[in-house]
């Protein structure tokens, strides 16, 4: 960046690449040199817990999780994200059938994420658990230095200003986009969804028994694949394809013990999707 001084009025101006430009141009935009993205916690590993998969079971998929994170957080560093789940699903529910805007839906759906980052720290407590909120993410560097266990809820912050969906009233960018974005900024070592099924299948095992095993997948040809449901919010795919940063994630089943170790331990337990 140089400086310059206006002729006349003798007035110090920044010369940047970006003045004067609408920031909309094609050709301006990509012509953007960019350097490499920050990472800010490359050694930090984002870990949402799922709300309908895991936390909505109680005690019984919850606690055996707990256990395993407060043996992990000796080697890995971990930030927790918190999912919504059934709760969320009740309140969408009222509030479409009262004709609420998607930003007033969004902002319920982010309660009930709270709800879950505050039980969830609460089990966390003897072992560092803290709770923060989105405006702590500059602080989550003492956070680690300290051996926490960051615990945030899982909604980002659109609030009011969630996106528009062409396909139903519903907030496309729920807690699974949270999730990755926290990484994406974070410059996160990576992001592990912990859910209820071994990973992504070519239809919801749930419904479809018939459904294959997905072990691993890039963007690409997930969207092409167009599948009918999917194990992660389909937002996800478009943020994947423009990440920086995280370039996959990996979903795997937090109701088998031991998954999560491994999947930190570097093994591929679930199903990878992949920016490439
Ligand atoms: P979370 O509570 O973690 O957000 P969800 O219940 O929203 O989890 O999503 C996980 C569920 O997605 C799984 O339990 C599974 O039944 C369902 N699902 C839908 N489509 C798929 C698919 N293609 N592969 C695997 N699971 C799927
Ligand atoms: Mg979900």
């Amino acid at each position: 960046m140089a400086l310059f001084r206006e002729r006349d009025s003798k007035r110090l101006h920044v010369k940047s690449k970006l003045m004067g430009e609408s920031l909309v141009g094609k050709t301006f935009l990509s012509g953007i040199n960019y350097q490499r993205c920050f990472r800010a916690f490359p050694d930090v590993n984002v870990v949402k817990i799922g709300g309908q998969s895991i936390t909505d079971r109680g005690a019984k998929a919850l606690l055996p999780l707990i256990t395993e994170i407060s043996a992990l957080r000796e080697q890995h560093k971990l930030i927790i994200s918190t999912g919504g789940g059934t709760r969320s699903r009740h309140v969408y529910a009222i509030a479409v059938e009262l004709g609420m805007p998607t930003g007033i839906i969004a902002k319920l759906g982010q309660s009930v994420s709270e709800q879950n980052a505050l039980i969830i720290t609460t089990l966390l407590s003897p072992y560092g658990g803290i709770k923060a909120g989105h405006d702590d993410i500059p602080k989550l560097g003492a956070y680690f230095s300290q051996g926490c266990i960051p615990v945030i809820h899982g909604m980002p912050p659109y609030g009011y200003w969630e996106h528009l969906s062409k396909e139903s009233p519903l907030p496309p960018n729920r807690t699974d986009v949270g999730a990755f974005l926290l990484a994406e900024v974070m410059g996160a070592k990576q992001c592990i969804f912990v859910k209820d099924e071994d990973g992504l299948y070519t239809d919801n095992p749930k419904v479809n028994p018939h459904a294959d095993f997905i072990p691993h997948i890039t963007v690409k040809e997930l969207m092409a694949a167009n599948l009918e449901d999917l194990i992660v919010e389909r937002a996800i795919l478009d943020l994947l394809a423009s990440s920086r940063n995280i370039t996959r994630i990996q979903i795997i089943n937090g109701l088998k013990p031991g998954n999560l170790t491994r999947a930190l331990n570097g093994e591929h337990v679930g199903s990878i999707i992949s920016k490439d």
